[in-house]
């Protein structure tokens, strides 16, 4: 019997031994060539329910971490978030691929090959807008396809508007750093003045996407170096091209949907809405509390955006639909600062924004909500910090909803660097009709598809 047991064994680790030689010789010679086209998106949807509207919310950098913390502190470990309660729920892949050799994964993206996946359907690389990875290609957008196929379309940020989120959907350049005409360093071939579609400021305008709301209106000031309206800054463009502009929360309240609104509340990001300590290396700030509604009342808060966005986009489709994209941009901005209570306080307003769409969804059950992230993040819910247990990066002790300590860790870099994002997969989340596609785990190019599948373009 023992002989037997041995003699098994030994047949046993030869076999596995085989396996195991057969795995590594084959990962080895791993065939990569089909790798940016592995994903594919599942062509038997789960739902083929009418959808009149879209509205989709991308938290920039609102991996699962970053919401349990927000969830956490505003109301508690079992209390609920408005973005928690849509009933379906899945992950998705956000990897990108690499600029030098596309065939391989960059694991950790950024928000503009992230944004690139879910607006267009493709894998690009870091950096890059809504173009091709090496051969610099324009790809087409699910805006653009919306507004082919005859929907109102806004797009809404508290970031610049020409930041990465909101310009995958209407614009095409070679890097994100290309805001303004006057930024184009980056992208000489991209430049009006070089017979190309411009910045993504003046790709914006020429678009003619309905409602534009967010900050970055030290881009628009910039002057065109080329093409009709040469000599003239953005704004004046824009006006040129039928649209009202306006530049207080105030003006937003009273535009009216008879023409295109571009509203612009910010130089650049627009301004935070809660303040706190950062986080700092042990022993780490606080323990805090938040102080909330830091953000100026002439700024809108994203709630009001998109309460304003979806009301004049309704009026303007008429007996059409709309597409909207809302971001909360900050809830990234902050991750990389390192700050909690900044973090939190944009992650809140995000559920705040979707509470609204939530709310037009109860009489326009027609309505697609989804909410997802371009990408992880930092920032992680770690045990109190001992003297001899402690991060080795950066943190802050919070008082949350629960009266309870919860310790914020960032150390995805060293302390004083910006943090950095994760490569971990993101939430998915989705109510309405078609909103069942968005379950399993997808990649981020999904996205695209299920979008596309909703306004029939696929
Ligand atoms: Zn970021």
């Amino acid at each position: 019997m023992f002989l037997f047991k041995q003699r098994k064994f030994f047949l046993t680790t030869i076999v596995a031994g085989i396996i195991l030689s057969f795995t590594t010789a084959s990962s080895s010679n791993a065939d990569y060539s089909k790798f940016p086209k592995f994903h594919r998106f599942p062509n038997q949807p789960l739902s083929r329910g009418r959808v009149q509207n879209i509205i989709l919310f991308i938290g920039d950098g609102m991996g699962d971490s970053e919401i349990t913390i927000a969830r956490n502190y505003s109301v508690g470990a079992a209390g609920r978030l408005f973005i928690d309660t849509l009933p379906f729920t899945g992950e998705y892949t956000t990897y990108s691929i690499q600029e030098q050799n596309p065939k391989l994964p960059d694991y950790v993206t950024d928000s503009a090959a992230s944004g690139t996946g879910w607006a267009t359907g493709n894998k690009t690389s870091n950096g890059r807008i809504s173009t091709t990875v090496g051969t610099d290609k324009d790809l087409k957008t699910i805006l653009e396809l919306a507004k082919q196929r005859g929907y109102k379309t806004g797009d809404v940020s508290t970031a610049e508007l020409t930041d990465a989120t909101p310009a995958v959907l209407l614009s095409h350049v070679s890097d994100r750093s290309c805001q303004g005409p006057q930024d184009m360093a980056n992208c000489p071939q991209d430049k009006k003045s070089a017979g190309g579609p411009g910045s993504i400021a003046e790709q914006s305008i020429d678009h003619d996407v309905d409602v534009l709301l967010g900050g970055g209106k030290q881009r628009y000031d910039q002057i065109i170096d080329g093409g009709n309206y040469v000599g003239k800054t953005v704004i004046d463009a824009a006006k040129a091209r039928g649209y009202q502009v306006v530049t207080n929360a105030a003006q937003l309240q009273m535009a009216q949907p008879a023409s295109k609104l571009l509203g612009l509340f910010s130089p650049g990001n627009m301004s935070l809405e809660w303040a706190g300590q950062a986080a700092i290396p042990y022993p780490g700030s606080g323990p805090q509390r938040c102080i909330e509604n830091q953000r100026p009342t002439n700024e809108p808060s994203l709630a009001d955006m998109t309460n304003k966005a979806i009301s004049l986009l309704k009026q303007k489709a008429g007996r059409g639909g709309f597409f909207l994209q809302v971001e909360g941009a900050s809830i990234d901005k902050r991750d990389h600062a390192g700050n909690p209570c900044e973090q939190i306080g944009e992650t809140v307003a995000l559920d705040r924004a979707v509470k609204v769409a939530l709310e037009y969804a109860k009489n326009h059950p027609d309505t697609l909500i989804v909410v997802t992230a371009d990408h992880g993040h930092t920032s992680q819910i770690i045990p109190p910090p001992t003297a001899s247990n402690h991060s080795p990066g950066k943190f802050s002790t919070l008082i949350t909803a629960d009266e309870a300590e919860m310790t914020v860790n960032y150390a995805t870099n060293l302390p004083a660097q910006s943090q950095e994002h994760t490569g971990t997969q993101v939430r998915i989340a989705a109510q309405g009709p078609q909103g069942e596609n968005v379950v399993g785990v997808l990649d981020q190019t999904d996205l695209f598809h299920i979008l596309a599948r909703a306004i029939g373009a696929e």
